[in-house]
């Protein structure tokens, strides 16, 4: 029987309850498709702070390398807000594991099941059917990793420097992402850059035509500018099937996604690495794209449906088991569709706890 070997990396707030509920259910999933979860679980973000004094700490590290994909939960809260803003979770552990790993290629879908269309702020009457499209996003390059970047003084006053930097290399790459995710959907992809503006957006446009002309001529393949991606987003999701883009656009359009998607308790990522695994599969971490929700923490209330999707996404790219991941997405739907619903995506229906909605999906498995 296949072993499937990953670190589970919980982290803080509802991370630990949503995560409890994944396993449970890949341990089942498993005895049904023939694997079996091999697992170590390791400290993450505020947690980390508290046991070990740093985030993202050596032990933790090591767990991860010795891994072939890392299933995340989520990171950060108050206690840990008046850290300087270095040390805090979410910027100690979650950019240095993501550079540790070149997780370079985001993945998001932004899936709304169209009996939950209400739950979104564009309502039934603009996406009777729902939404489903996905938003490829480069992880480790342009604005956010870019050199130099400081503050300074000059002529008497502070001054603050980001550079925005790409090379083509890391444009194909993260192309190919695109291509291989089109390619198992409509084959239509929207790049987004700012070509009008920046130099980084030129190349990018440049790269993007002519890799896609090479290597995918298949794949309908349009270009459009940040600015109007943003507003388009919002009036007619469904006019994209995958959205593609750099670092800093995708971080806000693939936040704007999750907004119009509602519920972030619903809503799965993955991040993939340049590595592969054993098995000769892209390393990758996995997690809900919501945070840690300090506000309904420890309540036992929060939707684990993000953390059972993020663990889908695992099984498909990190360990090839397509047929278990879907079974497990289908299990999902049919759990929330059939009314089994969270509080945050209940309106009106009762609304289950964790504990009952990972009884619901597996039920539904
Ligand atoms: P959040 O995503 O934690 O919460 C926003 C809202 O969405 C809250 O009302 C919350 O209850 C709700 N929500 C989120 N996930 C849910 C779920 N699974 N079920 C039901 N409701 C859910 O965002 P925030 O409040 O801005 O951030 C809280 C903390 O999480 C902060 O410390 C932030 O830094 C951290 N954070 C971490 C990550 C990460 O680890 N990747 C991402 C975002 C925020």
């Amino acid at each position: 029987m296949k072993t499937l070997n990953f670190a589970v990396l919980p982290g803080d707030g509802i991370g630990p309850e949503v995560m409890r509920v994944a396993l449970e259910i890949l341990e089942s999933l498993g005895q049904k498709y023939g694997f079996s979860i091999d697992y170590k679980e390791a400290d993450i973000g505020g947690i980390a702070i508290d046991n070990h004094g740093t985030a993202f700490p050596e032990i933790t590290h090591k767990i991860c390398q010795d891994s072939d994909a890392i299933l995340f939960g989520s990171v950060g809260g108050p206690k840990w807000e008046s850290l300087p803003p270095k040390e805090q979770p979410e910027r100690a552990a979650l950019l240095p594991i993501r550079k540790t790993f070149s997780l370079y290629a985001n993945i998001r879908p932004g899936l709304l099941y169209s009996e939950l269309s209400e739950a979104s702020p564009l309502k039934n009457a603009r996406i009777p059917n729902g939404i489903d499209l996905v938003c490829i996003r480069e992880l480790t390059g342009g604005i956010y990793f870019g050199q130099p970047k400081s503050t300074f003084e000059k002529d008497g006053e502070a001054v603050a420097i980001d550079t925005m930097i790409y090379k083509a290399s890391e444009i194909e790459r993260i192309a190919q992402v695109a291509i291989d995710t089109a390619k198992a959907r409509q084959l239509k992809v929207c790049s987004v850059d700012k070509a009008n503006v920046l130099e980084t957006s030129v190349l990018w446009r440049k790269v993007v035509t002519e890799y896609f002309a090479k290597n995918a001529p298949e794949i309908e393949l349009s270009h459009m500018y940040v600015d109007n991606a943003a507003m388009q987003l919002a009036r007619d999701p469904n006019q994209f099937d995958v959205l593609f883009t750099e670092n800093m656009f995708g971080d806000i359009l693939s936040d704007e996604m999750g907004v119009i998607c509602g519920s972030l308790g619903m809503l799965a990522s993955a991040s993939l690495g340049a590595t592969k695994n054993c098995l000769n599969l892209p390393f990758g971490l996995y997690e809900p794209s919501g945070g840690t929700a300090p506000d309904i923490a420890g309540k036992g209330t929060a939707n684990p449906c993000a953390q059972v999707l993020s663990a889908a996404m695992m099984l498909r790219y990190s360990f090839g088991e397509n047929t278990a991941a879907k079974a497990l997405e289908d299990a999902v739907r049919l759990a929330v569709t059939s009314g089994k619903r969270t509080g945050d995506i209940a309106f009106g229906k009762e609304a289950i706890s964790t504990k009952a909605m990972g009884t619901a999906i597996l039920k539904a498995l």
